[in-house]
């Protein structure tokens, strides 16, 4: 945390430096020769370690992408070729003097157990994660004892950028899974001594039975995935349950849609909460850490502030690879730059962002850490169902998800796509299911619904239909499912 004060207003010259440094001393001391993969990449590529001096280098190598991870025919095992494996011939190879004659020392005055030991702590898996996902082979992520502390630096870099500090009481309402998210608040508590009551979320005390928890905890902080706090403060507001102790929100694991910071807020004063901040994050299995905004006084969408001594991000036009200028659009690259177990490098992370990364100082908060820009399109959230091709028009659900999270007067949705009469041979059909706040409104909802997605996704459903609340939240599974079914495919495979 030190070096994080440090690091956090550093001059932009220097961090670029200090990445160079890292970058050079990651590629030739550990991901080339320890890992598998990337030790083949190089060399298919004609690259030699040292030609990676300066992060401008990195486009010297190829990206890698969420293809390479998964298991194939002939090697069903293709997660192990990421992980970092040395051995002592290859440490010997790899390790300049200054970083072997510690170990060397350390043998001669502790013994050879103390050294295995030590490498131990740096390079064996104790802790996984998996990729999440339901069409893909979940992909398993390995930590050491040296990426569990990383893990738990992150998280205080989390509780720093948040404006959130030891003496809060935090309900981390995550789904109990071998999931970052939750791992990531768990170690943010451990890490900075803050109280934490993880309650696994909706499937396992149910959502009455976490709003007890909080409300006796008098928590300041929530923390889960935006749809599920949606509703469980919903069910807060309609048992008249005192959440007036809540400070500050914290939305994870998905992109958070334009209105709902305003919903949750809203929501949040009823139960007597005022002034509360709500924060997005983002993070993926792959990083083995996650960003956050930064508080405002409008609860305005700031960037996810990024730590630049722990990894690399560029922004690549997704159709070529290539680094695009600062500031425009295109798909997150990642390079870690402290990682063990698990690594990617070069990573292609699906996940699209408008407006690329700003390099200046954060108006907010003065940091001049670089920053992701909150306008961020998750691949998680489309991988199954990316870009469909309805009615001859190609849609992104993502966006139809944007629209309906956003409408004040929704309050829970799902989109269903048909065939006409479940003919596999007919049109596809759209159909919207909605549960409404107001059902008087039903009309109103309905033709609003139609313009949006015709106005602003060329394609209107075929049919609104509307649903009581519990209905839906049913049909949706906000409970009893771990990710709520927000897309259903329902045409019969031809
Ligand atoms: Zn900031």
């Amino acid at each position: 945390m030190n070096k994080w004060r440090e690091i956090q207003r550093m001059p932009r010259s220097e961090q670029r430096a200090m990445q160079d440094h890292l970058l050079r001393r990651y590629v030739s001391e550990y991901l080339q020769p320890f890992s598998a993969f990337y030790r083949e990449l190089f060399a298919r590529a004609g690259v030699s370690p040292d030609q990676i001096r300066t992060v401008d280098d990195l486009r010297r190598l190829p990206l890698t992408s969420k293809i390479d991870l998964l298991p194939s025919k002939e090697d069903p095992q293709r997660f192990k070729k990421f992980i970092l494996q040395p051995d002592p011939a290859s440490l010997k190879a790899a390790w300049p003097l200054h970083k072997k004659l510690p170990l060397l020392w350390q043998k001669w005055t502790k013994g050879t157990a103390a050294v295995k030991q030590r490498l131990r702590t740096e390079f064996y898996p104790s802790f996984m994660t998996f990729t999440t996902g339901r069409s893909a082979e979940p992909v398993p992520f390995f930590y050491t004892p040296h990426d569990l502390a990383n893990l738990r630096e992150t998280g205080a870099r989390l509780v720093d950028v948040m404006g959130l500090h030891s003496e809060f009481r935090v309900a981390n309402v995550f789904p109990y899974a071998p999931h970052l998210a939750f791992w990531q608040v768990f170690s943010a508590g451990q890490a900075t001594g803050m109280m934490v009551l993880s309650t696994g979320g909706g499937k396992v005390m149910g959502s009455s039975g976490d709003l007890r928890a909080i409300a006796r905890l008098r928590a300041e902080a929530l923390i889960g995935v935006p749809g599920y706090i949606y509703h469980l403060l919903r069910r807060g507001a309609a048992e008249g349950i005192d959440l007036s102790s809540i400070k500050i929100v914290v939305l994870g694991a998905e992109r958070v849609p334009p209105g709902m910071k305003l919903k949750i807020r809203s929501l949040l004063a009823q139960m007597g909460a005022k002034d509360v901040r709500v924060f997005g994050t983002y993070g993926f299995t792959e990083a083995r850490m996650a960003f956050a905004e930064c508080p405002t006084q409008d609860n305005e969408y700031t960037g996810y502030h990024l730590y630049p001594d722990l990894a690399i991000f560029e922004v690549v036009d997704p159709k070529t690879g290539e680094v695009v200028p600062d500031g425009c659009d295109g798909e997150l690259v990642f390079s870690p730059l402290q990682a063990r177990a698990s690594c990617v490098f070069r990573y292609r992370t699906g996940d699209l962002v408008r407006g690329g990364i700003r390099y200046e100082p954060c108006p907010h908060c003065g940091r001049t850490v670089p920053r992701i820009s909150s306008d961020l399109t998750r691949e998680s959230s489309l991988k199954d169902l990316q870009l469909l091709k309805i009615k001859g028009t190609l849609v992104n659900l993502e966006d139809c998800a944007m629209l309906l999270g956003s409408m004040p007067e929704i309050e829970e949705w799902q989109i269903e796509l048909r065939k006409k009469d479940d003919d596999p041979l007919e049109v596809d059909e759209l159909v919207v299911h909605l549960a409404l706040r107001d059902d008087e409104q039903r009309e109103a909802a309905a033709t609003k619904v139609r313009e949006t997605f015709k106005g602003r996704l060329e394609v209107a459903p075929n049919r609104v239909e509307f649903l009581g609340l519990e209905a839906m939240l049913r049909k949706i599974g906000m409970e009893t499912e771990m990710k709520e079914k927000r897309f259903v495919d329902a045409r019969p495979k031809p």
